[in-house]
């Protein structure tokens, strides 16, 4: 079987956002797994998300490791995909480089957020942007 970490990369390569969903009890799984998250079935199909998503609540680091230096302030929240899923992810879009600029950006949460690929340090990676 493909390994499911090269699946979801290709996947990337080609522009699309997948979710694995579940032929038993119909949830859907982000990011995918190899089995359900909610009834641990194994019968699931590849399905790309809409990318609509609620930001529910947001931090940064003004402060990341060397290796990501050049990327700060780094923000990272918690959204809920249109499709069910809940999640830590990497938000854009935000202000946040102080803690004045994040307090001011929470009171404005729930707030939609759309999930786009992005390159980086030569990896492509899922965020979400306000
Ligand atoms: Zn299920």
């Amino acid at each position: 079987m493909e390994p499911i970490a090269k699946k979801w990369y290709d996947h990337l390569a080609e522009g699309k956002i997948m979710a694995t969903k579940c032929k038993d009890c119909g949830a859907y799984t982000f990011p995918p797994l190899t089995v359900c998250r909610e009834c641990r079935s194994r019968n699931l199909e590849w399905v790309e998300i809409s990318g609509e998503a609620q930001l529910i609540m947001f931090s940064s680091t003004i402060l990341p490791a060397k290796k990501f230096a050049s990327l700060a302030p780094i923000s990272y929240g918690l959204v809920k995909l249109k499709e069910g899923p809940c999640f830590f992810t990497k938000i854009e879009g935000v202000k946040c480089s102080n803690a004045e600029e994040i307090r001011k950006e929470n009171e404005s949460l729930p707030a939609p957020v759309r999930a786009e690929i992005k390159n980086v340090l030569g990896m492509n990676i899922v965020v979400f942007r306000k």
